[in-house]
Formats: structure tokens, sequence, C-alpha cells
């Protein structure tokens, strides 16, 4: 069974070399965008190509504003500074996530709390949220969530929408909104996934992308973050870009900011890629839709979009049976070169969260014994 799998890989992509996870398509513009940024020296922080970017991918989700960072760790980082979460605070989230969404909540110096995913969208679960936030939580004469366990206030709720598959956001934002905690969407894998007709990273207060060399569509290394909010898009420009004070010749800066800026020369890359986004995420969709026919017939489940709504299919994934299934399938496709990788160690595992505060996580222990992703370059 599991050369069967090999032989069906190889096959689409027809070949017998090495594969890896998902490798980026350069079929359009970039490098002619990137070369005007050489020809024209501008390769660093001002240009007119970070601008496009921010509006081509602002006008792509719907969102009214968006700001370029270094990378989609970056834009979690301030997005989450933005809507108040200190050194003070508590931020929920899932357990079984990239490392990033649990390191940007560590850089603001808050603590993660960490609330268990569905099953059938692998993202943060409604249902296990509210069930915590009814019996260890209370609301404060402020109106703040307070955890009873440790008294500090839960600002903030970052739910991730895993392999692009989005989750049931749409409860989570309804959830949060009666606590008062802000909805900080962990959109990094979902640009180009719809839930319920609109874009994922457009529901909470705050959505953050990631142009990862491994993402839909990359700049080599790069983020965005998406709000609707006039304010806070302005301060998210402001402390990324170091906090100056626009002066024609003097330094003058009026808050700790940070150098998180996209360079020219990467957002050159990013307009290029999107010029072909809709044909990336048409082509991912297919790859899916393959893989969805073959695993049909094969004891292996393979992991398609969410009800009412439509996935980009960044990553493509199956569900073993158990963990035993599972290290064997891994072993046997990475040893004939068909690179595939487990999903994540749940973010409780790991030394610096083990003492973190958890609900009950059956579905996300469960699912980390049994997901592997396969195979998902897009194939042109
Ligand atoms: C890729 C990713 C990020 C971070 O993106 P970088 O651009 O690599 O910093 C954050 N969260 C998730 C879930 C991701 O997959």
């Amino acid at each position: 069974m599991y050369k069967n799998v090999v032989d069906f890989i190889q096959n689409i992509y027809k070949t017998e070399e090495f594969l890896p996870l998902h490798e980026p398509r350069f079929i359009g513009n970039e490098k002619k965008y990137v070369n005007e940024t050489i020809d024209s020296t501008f390769v660093s922080s001002v240009g007119k190509f970070v601008t496009q970017f921010e509006e081509m991918v602002a006008e792509f989700s719907g969102a009214k504003y968006a700001v370029a960072t270094s990378n989609g760790t970056s834009a979690l980082h301030i997005g989450l500074q933005l809507v108040g979460v200190d050194e003070k605070s508590e931020v929920l989230t899932q357990p079984l996530t990239f490392i990033a969404t649990a390191n940007a909540i560590s850089y603001c110096g808050a603590k993660p709390i960490f609330i268990d995913v569905d099953r059938d969208t692998l993202g943060l679960s409604p249902s296990k949220l509210k069930e915590f936030l009814e019996e260890e939580t209370l609301i404060n004469d402020k109106g703040e969530c307070i955890n009873k366990l440790t008294k500090k206030v839960i600002k903030a709720c970052v739910p991730m929408h895993t392999f692009g598959h989005p989750c049931k956001i749409d409860e989570i934002v309804e959830v949060c909104d009666a606590y008062n905690i802000a909805v900080v969407e962990d959109s990094a894998e979902s640009l180009g996934s719809y839930y319920k007709g609109k874009h994922t990273g457009t529901f909470g207060k705050v959505g953050v992308f990631s142009f990862n060399g491994n993402k839909i569509i990359t700049t080599g290394g790069g983020g965005m973050l998406v709000t609707d909010d006039e304010e806070l898009a302005k301060k998210a420009k402001h402390i990324t870009t170091t906090a100056k004070v626009p002066h024609p010749y003097e330094y003058i800066h009026d808050e700790i900011g940070y150098n998180y800026r996209l360079t020219n020369l990467a957002a050159a890359l990013g307009v290029a890629q999107m010029e072909n986004l809709e044909l990336f995420i048409q082509k991912q969709r297919e790859l899916a839709n393959k893989y969805e026919l073959f695993f049909r017939d094969t004891e292996l489940k393979f992991i398609t979009e969410p009800k009412e709504s439509q996935s980009n299919y960044w990553l493509n994934a199956v569900v073993m049976q158990d963990k035993q299934q599972r290290d064997e399938f891994l072993k046997f496709t990475n040893d004939k070169g068909v690179m595939t990788r487990s999903i994540w160690r749940l973010m409780n595992k790991l030394d610096m969260f083990k003492d973190a505060q958890t609900g009950n996580l059956d579905n996300a222990e469960w699912l980390e014994d049994r997901v592997v992703n396969i195979s998902s370059s897009i194939i042109i």
C-alpha cells in the first residue's frame, strides 16, 4: 500500500528524483520585477513594490488595509501587540500549529493557553473554546475576561487555518466577542482560502499572512498584516518601520519600534507571485482532487476542505490509522525520496510551553499521532 502511494505521487509528478514537500513556482514576471529593483538601486526599504504588494493583498483578501512585514511571525507579533497583548496577558490558541504562533505570543511576554482543535477542520474548536471560557473564566467590572486560575486577563485568541483549511472562524469570533477577547487570525497558510465566501484573515481584528518559501506564494521571506481598522493599520506601519516620525532630514522616533520591513526586492517577487495566485490556487485544488480520488480506494483518509469553506489546499494531508502506520509510512516514503512530514508536535509538549495551561486536548492528540503531509507542489 505504501508503495502504491509512492508510485502514484511519482507518476503525477513524472519523476523518480527527490520530491520536496512544497516548492515555489516562478513562471511570471518575477525576474523582470526583481531586476527592476536592482537596476533602480531601490532594493531596500524604499520603493514602489512594497505599496503595490500591500494593495494587491488587500484587494485580493477584501481587507481594507494591508501592511507588509519581514515575515509572518513578525506580523503576528505586531498584531498581538496592537490588540493590547503584553506581559500581563494570556492568549488562547491551538496546540496543533507551527511554532511561530506560540513564539509570537511569547515575544509579547504573554502566556499561551492551549485549546483543542476540531477533527474536521484541524483548527481551533469553537465548542471547546466556549467550554473553557464558561468554566475557567469570569468577566470583571471592566469587562475583561479573567482566568480564574491565574487571575490574569485573557486578551486575545489566535486561531489558525491549518494547511489552508478554514477553521470555524465565525463561531470563534462570536465566542470571543462575548468575552471581549480580540481575535488575531493566523492565516499564514491560508491565502486564497474562504469561509462562507469570505477570505480567511478578515474575520478577526487582525489577520496575518506568510510568504515564506514553502507557502502558496513567496517573497523569499515575508509577511503581511491585514485589518479593516485604519488606526491599527497606521500603527502597524509605524512600529514595523522603527516608529520614525516623518521629517525631511532628522531622525526622530516616538516609541520603541521594530525593523520588520519587507524589502522592495522581496515585494517585487511578491507582486509577480500575486499575479499568478489565482492560477496557483486552481492548480493546488486540481492536485488535491487527484489525491482525493486516489485515496478513496485506500485505507487512508485524505483530508478535504471542511463544510462551507473553500480551501487553497496549500499542504495536502492524510490521516493514518495509528501512530505505528504513520511511522512506517514516513520512513518508507522518505527513503524513496518522496518527502513526507508528520504534523507538528503539540506546542504544550515542547519544553518552552510544557507548563502552559490547556483545555482537554483529545482531538489534537489524536491528530498529532496520525496526520502526515504529502507532496504538495503544484504541477504546471
Ligand atoms: C509559516 C507560518 C507562520 C510564520 O511565517 P514565517 O513567514 O515563516 O515567519 C506562522 N504561522 C503558521 C501557522 C505558519 O504556517
